[in-house]
């Protein structure tokens, strides 16, 4: 099967040959599934830790097919949870142990493409999230409060006003906005194919078109042979239901890019945005965006967040009306000046848990190692993942393994129908909330309904 790739795919894909794929039974120290952030971290980390492994990474596609090679390009220093939610599992000190480790991991993976030559436009500019209406201020502010109140610092977050953010980036109608350092832009798909070949460099097989058609205790079944293995890491993500057993693992969501040709050096002087800061706008379905290493805007966003049946097969390119969506919300953030043709629009799926909560973890009676559930967070968190598995597959007590999302996977979502509706009616309240908020110029009560539904509020 040939999925539609992204145009960062292709981009980092040109020339390469695929890897061929496994014939016949094979045994290993472990076998990895899934070529993406997940896997290949892991995989190259284990190798490094010590050479002697033998560690299979098992792809159905090429590395880097899944979100991995089709995302935002933000190496975030964040993760998906409210840090309540962390703090439950591990307390005040675990939730914020586990902040500092992820905001952390963005330096880590600098210091790897740095190590390993991967040429993927690192560039650590820090993310700004744009307030356009007072509402939306109101939200950018009590997250920065909400930050000092857990004693994070001047270091980690400000606050702008529109005249600083102006400074940066000059957004239309802004009127502020906050600013985390902790966020790098990479183009993704560039970053994911050089890890794959630092993985193998490091001594890890990578094998492309190979599906696995279970995991099993120590074992990993494909139609071209048997993977037999100390551990078996489940590192598919979003793709994840597709594996027997797992259909209510994660919610396989949907989002959606599209990509502008370069803009030219006047459009440029126009907006700013001279940093390579990641951007997102303030509502409540938010949008994405960077300015990619060769002057483009990339912006992301929802479109048709949930197909019933937990289906994945996003073979073709996004809807016209996701694409119609996205060129409007450029047109809103910048105006004329970003009124340039497409150069290409793509859709993929992330792994979303039921609490939205991220796990990494390791069953040692069955030797089955997971980590999955990222949302929208998961470059950076791949990594810190990766590092994680590596220490407890090598049986380590370390830092790392006493982060509060080491745990077991979440508990599954609910069947179909209840399943889509209540996606579906989370995306309807806040695509409703952000409507009336843009209409009336106040906060929506329809935002605390939305996050009442989800489990968020
Ligand atoms: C459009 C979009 C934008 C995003 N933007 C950002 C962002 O800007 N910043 C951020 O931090 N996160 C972002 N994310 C999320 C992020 O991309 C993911 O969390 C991350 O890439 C997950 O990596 P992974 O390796 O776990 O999964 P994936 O990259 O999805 O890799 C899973 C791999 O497993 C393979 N696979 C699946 N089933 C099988 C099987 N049965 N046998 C063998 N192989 C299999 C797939 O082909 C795939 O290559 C975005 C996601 C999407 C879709």
């Amino acid at each position: 099967m040939a999925g539609h790739r992204s145009l960062w795919l292709q981009e980092a894909l040109a020339g390469a040959e695929d890897q061929p794929p496994l014939r016949g039974d094979v045994r290993a120290d472990v076998c990895i599934v899934g070529g993406g952030f997940t896997g290949l971290w892991t995989a190259y980390e284990l190798c490094r830790a010590d050479p002697r492994l033998e560690v299979v990474v098992l792809e159905r596609e090429v590395a880097g097919f899944g979100a991995s090679g089709r995302n935002g390009g933000w190496v975030v220093g964040a993760l998906s949870g409210a840090r309540e939610q962390w703090a439950e599992r591990g307390g005040r000190a675990g939730a914020l142990a586990l902040e500092r480790a992820i905001q952390e991991t963005v330096d880590e993976i600098g210091r790897a493409v740095e190590r390993e030559r991967i040429e993927c436009g690192f560039v650590k500019g820090g993310s700004l999230v744009v307030a356009q209406t007072e509402p939306e201020l109101e939200r950018v502010r009590a997250h920065v409060e909400a930050d000092r109140a857990w004693g994070l610092e001047e270091r980690d977050s400000v606050l702008l006003d529109a005249a600083q953010l102006g400074e940066r980036v000059r957004v239309q109608g802004a009127r502020g906005a906050s600013f985390t350092p902790h966020c790098a832009r990479v183009q993704p798909a560039r970053l994911v194919r050089g890890l794959a070949e630092a993985a193998e460099r490091a001594g890890a097989v990578v094998y492309e078109q190979t599906p696995v058609l279970a995991v099993e205790p120590h074992l990993a079944r494909t139609p071209f042979g048997d993977v037999r293995a100390r551990w078996v890491v489940r590192a598919t993500e979003g793709y994840s239901v597709g594996l027997p057993g797992l259909r209510r693992a994660v919610a396989p969501i949907n989002s959606s890019m599209i990509v502008t040709e370069p803009l030219g050096a006047d459009a440029w002087a126009e907006l700013g945005w001279q940093q390579a800061e990641t951007m997102l706008d303030g509502r409540h379905l938010y949008a994405y965006l960077q300015r990619t290493p060769d002057d483009r805007i990339a912006i992301g966003g929802r479109g048709i967040p949930y197909r019933f049946g937990s289906k994945t097969d996003r073979e073709g390119p996004p809807a016209e009306r996701t694409v119609w969506e996205l060129r409007a919300r450029l047109r809103d953030l910048f105006g004329a000046a970003a009124d340039v043709p497409l150069a290409g629009a793509w859709h993929g799926v992330l792994g979303v848990t039921r609490n939205w909560l991220p796990a990494v973890g390791v069953d040692r009676k069955t030797g089955l190692a997971w980590a999955a559930g990222y949302a929208g967070e998961g470059v950076a968190a791949s990594n810190l993942a990766g590092r994680t598995l590596r220490d407890l597959l090598l049986g380590e007590r370390t830092p790392l393994t006493e982060l509060p999302w080491v745990s077991p996977p979440a508990r599954p979502w609910e069947p179909e129908p209840f399943r889509y509706l209540g996606i579906r009616a989370v995306h309807g309240l806040y695509a409703a909330a952000d409507a009336s908020e843009r209409r009336t110029g106040r906060r929506s009560r329809l935002e605390q309904l939305a996050n009442l539904v989800s489990g968020r509020g």
